[in-house]
């Protein structure tokens, strides 16, 4: 078995030391691209179609069109985590616009190029799914629809690593972040939701969020055990006066938020709904999933 780390580049597999990206493809000269984060688990990639939809769909807002059918890329995707061995891991989807001349305009990119890596990820430390998580509010709102709508998953994340970045200066692992009429949309890279007298709520997405898959599984979750589950807009008054807090998403799954701008949120730990979502969240991407083997 090689140990070997092998990356997906624009339609052959490259050592994971050998792969490379022109200077002068969009993506990284102006943040021009889509991206997926896909996790996988037990041999089985979760909600693979939903990823795969939601990056073309991405593509079709940005006006890029992929050069690979929806097949190609879930077969280049299965491939690339076979060529690593892996059985437990976390992809990264990017396409990017390619490459082109200095001039911003994408009509001197002739061809999308397509990257697919297969890792780990560890996000947050056990301790925090036991403990829960502080977060504050960023001064950095999310990007407003009328811009950039946060449902497409672009290359271009500054708004949300502005408000990352707030987090990390008191030493916060999140920030939430509210839309430019003071709701609350989302986290740099979670959904949210709130938990008030039994009963579950979420932003729209028409808030200004991505329409996060994890998000969907929660919901989805919550249907199944007979809570109710509501997509709600909601100002910082209902999360500091909620009995739980939660954020979603595909590397996080579903995690607590105890404190939020020094609000103790319920009783301080982890609540029960929490607890049930994430418990039932483990069970599902154990059991579900598009086979790799
Ligand atoms: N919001 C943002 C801004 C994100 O980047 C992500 C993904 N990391 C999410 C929400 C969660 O989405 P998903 O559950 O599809 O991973």
């Amino acid at each position: 078995m090689s140990l070997e780390k092998w990356v997906y580049v624009d339609g052959d597999y490259c050592k994971k030391e050998e792969a490379k990206v022109s200077v002068f493809d969009h993506g990284y000269l102006y943040g021009d691209g889509i991206f997926e984060g896909i996790r996988f688990y037990n041999g089985r990639v979760f909600k693979l179609d939903e990823h795969i939809e939601r990056l073309y769909m991405s593509a079709k807002a940005i006006f890029m069109e992929i050069p690979m059918t929806k097949q190609e890329m879930i077969d280049a995707l299965l491939e690339t985590i076979r060529r690593n061995n892996l059985r437990d891991g976390y992809i990264r989807l990017v396409v990017s616009r390619g490459k082109g001349d200095l001039g911003l305009s994408p009509t001197k990119c002739p061809k999308p190029f397509v990257l697919i890596i297969a890792d780990s990820i560890t996000l947050y430390p056990n301790e925090m799914y036991e403990k829960g998580m502080k977060v504050i509010t960023a001064s950095t709102r999310r990007n407003n629809p009328l811009s950039i709508d946060p449902q497409v998953k672009s290359l271009n994340y500054m708004n949300n690593i502005l408000a990352k970045i707030e987090a990390n200066r008191v030493g916060v692992p999140e920030a939430i972040m509210l839309n430019n009429s003071g709701y609350v949309a989302e986290c740099t890279g979670d959904n949210i939701f709130i938990v008030k007298d039994g009963i579950v709520y979420t932003p729209p997405i028409h808030v200004g969020v991505l329409d996060g898959i994890t998000r969907k599984t929660a919901m989805y979750i919550c249907e199944k055990m007979g809570i109710e589950v509501y997509e709600k807009e909601f100002t910082l008054y209902n999360v500091y006066n909620a009995d739980e807090c939660f954020l979603t998403g595909t590397a996080a799954e579903a995690i607590a938020v105890t404190e939020a701008d020094e609000r103790i949120i319920g009783n301080g730990r982890p609540g029960p709904i929490t607890k049930r979502i994430l418990e039932a969240f483990r069970d599902i991407v154990k059991n579900e999933g598009t086979d790799i083997y």
